[in-house]
């Protein structure tokens, strides 16, 4: 998606719970989100980018809102982290571990980069949208992030599907992923082969996805 990104440097403010089990850290922090954002802006189209620049200068989030929000959406996260990584984990046929040196940055845009290299990787995530949309986008992220092998980008984007198992993952929005046809042909596939009971692996080895 947004590989060319670099990762940010140092984080400012911190605002996590030391007695927090998860591994997993949710970060408000002005800087990161404007850092994040100069990364991506030249990715999208006017009038988008400016709409979406002014949206995020026009209102300072204040350090009382920042962590208030920050609590909240890591108390909604741990209570379905352990569920999720269980349920990913069946699919990929892999232990699945809440994440070490793992950043989830609240932003204020619509679109979501990531960075899953070196010692710190790091992703962003909504800070100011429902929480069933924001468990969307975690949950989207985390498939990529605990994804076992490299895959082409349009099956690495398809996994996703698999989501809309909705009571199984607790995640109540459609996960439609993008317009590409190619995309679309491997969500179709992961999808029915997910219903039989089949893991990553089955539906790789069934179309001769090379790995
Ligand atoms: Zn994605």
């Amino acid at each position: 998606m947004f590989r060319t990104l670099k990762s940010p440097t140092d984080v400012q403010v911190e605002i996590t719970d030391c007695c927090n089990i998860t591994m997993l850290k949710f970060i408000y922090n002005k800087e990161e989100e404007f850092k994040i954002w100069d990364g991506l802006k030249e990715a999208i189209k006017e009038p988008v980018r400016s709409i979406t620049e002014k949206d995020i200068k026009e209102v300072s989030v204040s350090s009382v809102t920042a962590e208030a929000m920050v609590a909240k959406v890591e108390k909604d996260w741990l209570a379905i982290e352990p569920n999720f990584l269980t349920q990913l984990g069946k699919f990929y046929r892999r232990k699945l571990e809440p994440a070490e040196n793992l950043t989830a940055f609240l932003v204020r845009y619509y679109r979501f980069p990531y960075w899953y290299r070196g010692e710190k990787c790091w992703f962003a995530v909504p800070l100011f949208t429902s929480q069933i949309e924001r468990t969307r986008v975690i949950m989207h992220e985390l498939c990529h992030f605990y994804q076992p092998l490299k895959l082409p980008e349009s099956v690495k984007e398809a996994i996703p599907v698999i989501l809309n198992d909705h009571d199984l993952f607790k995640m109540y929005r459609e996960e439609r992923g993008h317009a590409d046809p190619e995309e679309q042909k491997w969500r179709k596939i992961i999808w029915e082969s997910y219903q039989k009971g089949k893991s990553l692996w089955d539906i790789l080895k069934e179309e001769n996805v090379a790995h």
